[in-house]
């Protein structure tokens, strides 16, 4: 057993607002995340690290995030 795990970055997610001029792409249902100005629309934004390297960032719509089952974990505000 090593400790270095803990040293290690993992993919994270957050929740946070749709801001004005988004162009993401849900990695899940490929739709844009796009900004509602009414709606208050929340993105998930995900950190995904591969062999403890940052990767790339993924956005997803908050329902996707819950129905592609948390991938990076549960996202935090
Ligand atoms: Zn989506």
């Amino acid at each position: 057993m090593t400790t270095l795990g803990q040293l290690v970055p993992v993919s994270r997610a957050v929740v946070r607002l749709v801001e004005a001029g988004s162009d993401a792409t849900c990695r899940y249902c490929l739709a844009p995340v796009k900004f509602v100005a009414r709606a208050k629309a929340r993105q998930v934004i995900a950190n995904v690290y591969e062999d403890g390297r940052w990767a790339r960032v993924e956005h997803f719509h908050e329902d996707c995030y819950e129905r592609a089952g948390h991938p990076y974990g549960e996202a935090r505000a």
